[in-house]
């Protein structure tokens, strides 16, 4: 058996940053910039004001209360047709421009119009600039706006749209293959034939990738048979960037995938001091990296957590500081007994938020084929060769949500 940062590290050496493409911003949430982007104008585009009201001259309104003849009306998205001359003001709507002549805005709770719309009496003095959003507040003409290697979220894409920039340069999705594996593995609602079981590693890690920001592609179920196993990935890895198989990667004598991947690619196959997960394959078939996690279904989750997850972020961009779940520390409400195997267990848990911490307790059976109880775990506890966490103590998690 070899230590989980040992085999972390083997399959990361594995997996290149992948090269940088063109990518429209409605389809670059979480992707990784590669570029420096720089403000080609300035935002707000022009003086506008942040509230309802009136325009005015400072000046004028020094000596509160006083009266303003309304000189016309500004709305968002209209250039102003008007200006404020001494003594008048002009009504405006939130985001319309400063007309000329004002210096402030009063925000329409402190106003009152007459009844014929001519005038309006403002109730206390404002300061020069009252409620006015000066243009290139936010972002400055030729102002640096991301660095390279800046994660795009939402609120990224919205900087880069109100700058007019619709496409960036970015490290792309990968495009990531996923092929179950074995003769017992069915799909579809009809009943189960003896020794039959549904397939579900697929669909769990098609949409881990796809929650990964990873582009899944579905390569289907193959029985435990070399030729077809053989076939499939290599129909995979031609139209992919990395691959995921599950199954065939353990002890039995139909575990076939490992002796496909160890013939047709350069694949390390490796005991990690895990539980669960402790069998992994790994390597490049034709400099793709293909990833061969165990069959079984919570293990294949766990597997993807710790060596799929990290190599994907590496392969899309990310600081090496982002490829790892950061664990936090937790609370343990009951004990979470393991016994001394010289591997770290990663137990299935819950987490409830408390108080200002997290409380820890089972999410249910811990085997590696109870998917249930991993469905249903807030992280994973990590827990250190021994006895296990006693009621109390404290462990670190690798929140999942
Ligand atoms: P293996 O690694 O092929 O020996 O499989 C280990 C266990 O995982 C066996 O009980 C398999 O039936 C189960 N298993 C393998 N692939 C899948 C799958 N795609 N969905 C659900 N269970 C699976
Ligand atoms: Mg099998």
């Amino acid at each position: 058996m070899i230590p989980l940062t040992e085999a972390q590290n083997k399959v990361l050496a594995g997996c290149k940053v992948l090269p940088e493409a063109v990518v429209s911003i409605t389809q670059a949430c979480g992707l990784v910039t590669a570029e420096t982007v720089v403000a080609p104008e300035l935002v707000p585009p022009f003086d506008n004001t942040a509230m309802d009201g009136f325009a005015v001259r400072s000046q004028d309104v020094a000596e509160a209360p006083v009266t303003l003849a309304i000189a016309g009306t500004v709305s968002a998205g209209a250039a102003p047709s008007c200006e404020v001359g001494q003594g008048e003001a002009v009504r405006i709507m939130t985001g319309a421009l400063i007309p000329h002549g004002a210096d402030a805005v009063v925000m329409v709770e402190l106003t009152q119009t007459s009844s014929d719309g001519s005038q309006v009496t403002v109730a206390k003095a404002v300061p020069a600039g009252n409620h006015i959003r000066r243009a290139g507040e936010d972002l400055n003409k030729g102002q640096l706006v991301f660095e390279p290697k800046e994660v795009l979220t939402p609120g990224h894409l919205g900087v880069l749209a109100s700058l007019g920039i619709y496409e960036v340069r970015a490290y792309p999705r990968p495009r990531v293959g996923v092929l179950s594996t074995g003769d017992e593995l069915v799909e579809g609602p009809q009943p189960l034939q003896a020794g039959q079981i549904r397939d579900s590693n697929r669909h769990t890690l098609l949409a881990l990738l796809a929650e990964a920001g990873c582009e899944p592609v579905d390569l289907g179920c193959t029985p435990d048979d070399e030729v077809q196993i053989a076939a499939s990935i290599r129909s995979g890895i031609a139209s992919c960037d990395a691959l995921l198989t599950s199954g065939g990667v353990s002890m039995g004598d139909y575990d076939y995938v490992k002796k496909v991947l160890d013939e047709i690619g350069d694949m390390a196959w490796m005991q990690v001091a895990i539980k669960p997960a402790k069998p992994l394959a790994f390597g490049l078939v034709d400099e793709v990296p293909v990833f061969g996690l165990p069959g079984n279904p919570v293990s294949s989750m766990v597997s993807f957590e710790l060596f799929g997850r990290p190599a994907l972020r590496k392969m899309m961009g990310y600081h090496p500081d982002r490829w790892h779940r950061q664990p936090v520390l937790g609370n343990t409400t009951q004990d979470l007994p393991r016994h001394k195997d010289a591997k770290l267990h990663f137990a299935r848990v819950k987490v409830h938020y408390s108080n200002g911490e997290y409380l820890v307790r089972s999410a249910g059976g811990q085997g590696s084929h109870q998917l249930s109880a991993m469905a249903y775990a807030d992280a994973l506890a990590i827990l250190e060769d021994g006895e296990g966490p006693k009621a109390g103590e404290t462990v670190p998690l690798l929140l999942l949500r």
